[in-house]
């Protein structure tokens, strides 16, 4: 099933040449109202008339948080604000949030986006969706909630928070598609253990969950406990929200909506393009946005891309699932980690709840990473010696995967954290 065929299902070429005549439409808009665009461009000797095919999109200069950080709060709005209906800023854990702007248009583009996610979640008209992304200026909930709307759901806005609530409604409106949080999503499924209700006394068949990188190995935990499909969803504020890319039911990497972006895989370091199927950081240009359209947006997101026919029909690339984020990669004794490695190596050991906690250190120059996992309350409460070996199962799979030696210390059942929004993985106590 497709929320728009026409679009999602067009050929190559014909993608190829509508992303052209939108592309020229988005530099003309940016290069004429947006003062920091044509500084850059000027600086790099470009004018819009350069640009005269996709690959010339590789002459545009980047864009990054920072540029908008700089321009806060409304200098690279490429509208007079009295175009612009909604805001939304995403969390600044330090200093000012970064704020994003959409005229009608753009509400409207996004909710077709959505539309799309949804429908590829199975979502129909008559499908209950209960949307517990927050609500507010993080784009997660109203963004959903005018897609859900747009496709013509019976929308629960539930937002975040109130589990035990959640789970009742979830059981007694028959929500079938669950959106929020892959961490949230896996609270409501111990909620719903702790509440005593099955998951095949609930009428759920899809999740939508996105906003933090989450593996394969917890979409496994999540689709068990759940008894649902589990597909992830990607997107940020800087360039819509949420709907930006969305797996449909292959679950074989996210299409990535090329008729409203533009995607390309650099490496990270050179800032030079990667070919097709290569590892990097995903760049992406808006071109079908009024409000705050973006060039070359540097998303720290670290993907591969593919243009491999997709079972489904779809013609547009898919993003494979997002490994993590340049910033959240650490270095540990020279070794590039992503938390979400640590993750699935927990899974491949089994025994272990997927709750942990990184915690880096650096003693004598020399880093340390402990990693804490909170085990099963059968399994905390079995003899010593069982605990013992499954520890070291942890810390060989964790060596495995990683080739460094961590120390891993089993914890108690709900000794760690647990956030409703996006969960906090590591703590970095090195001074670097
Ligand atoms: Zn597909």
């Amino acid at each position: 099933m497709h929320w728009n065929k026409v679009r999602e299902c067009m050929s190559r070429d014909q993608l190829r040449s509508y992303q052209f005549e939108k592309l020229k439409e988005t530099i003309d808009r940016v290069y004429h109202n947006v003062e920091s665009y044509r500084q850059k461009m000027q600086e790099k000797g470009i004018i819009p008339e350069d640009i005269n095919s996709l690959e010339d999109l590789k002459l545009l200069p980047f864009t990054t948080k920072q540029d908008l950080r700089d321009n806060y709060p409304y200098n690279m709005f490429a509208v007079p604000l009295e175009e612009i209906i909604r805001i939304h800023a995403s969390s600044g854990t330090t200093g000012k949030p970064t704020v994003v702007g959409y005229t009608r248009r753009d509400i409207a583009n996004w909710a077709e986006l959505i539309a799309r996610c949804l429908t590829m979640g199975g979502g129909k008209r008559e499908s209950v969706v209960q949307i517990s992304y927050g609500y507010g200026l993080f784009t997660g909930g109203l963004g959903f909630h005018y897609g859900a709307e747009k496709l013509g759901a019976v929308v629960v806005p539930t937002s975040g928070g109130n589990t035990r609530r959640q789970v009742m409604l979830m059981k007694d409106l028959k929500t079938e598609i669950l959106a929020c949080t892959p961490s949230y999503a896996l609270c409501i499924a111990e909620t719903l253990e702790e509440m005593g209700i099955k998951h095949e006394e609930l009428n759920l068949k899809a999740g939508i969950f996105g906003a933090e990188p989450w593996s394969d190995n917890m979409r496994k935990e999540l689709e068990s406990k759940l008894g649902i499909k589990a597909l992830d969803i990607y997107g940020l504020s800087e360039v819509i929200g949420p709907g930006v890319a969305c797996e449909c039911m292959e679950q074989q990497g996210l299409h990535i909506f090329e008729d409203f972006f533009i995607p390309e895989i650099i490496d990270p370091i050179t800032e030079e393009p990667l070919p097709e199927g290569e590892r990097g950081e995903l760049v992406i240009t808006t071109i079908d946005k009024e409000g705050l359209p973006v060039i070359r947006y540097k998303t720290r997101d670290i993907t591969s891309i593919s243009c491999k026919p997709c079972p489904c029909g779809r013609t547009h690339a898919r993003i494979e699932k997002l490994l993590g984020r340049t910033d959240d990669m650490l270095i540990i004794r020279g070794v590039n980690v992503f938390p979400s490695q640590i993750e699935s190596a927990l899974m491949i050991a089994g025994d272990a709840e997927p709750h942990y906690l990184i915690i880096v250190d650096r003693k004598d120059n020399l880093d340390s990473m402990e990693v804490l996992v909170e085990v099963s309350e059968k399994l905390f409460a079995d003899e010593v010696r069982k605990l013992e070996e499954v520890r070291r199962k942890i810390t060989s799979s964790i060596y495995t995967t990683l080739g460094i030696n961590v120390n891993v210390k089993l914890v108690e059942p709900h000794t760690i954290e647990r956030t409703e929004g996006k969960s906090k993985r590591v703590i970095d106590k090195r001074k670097l």
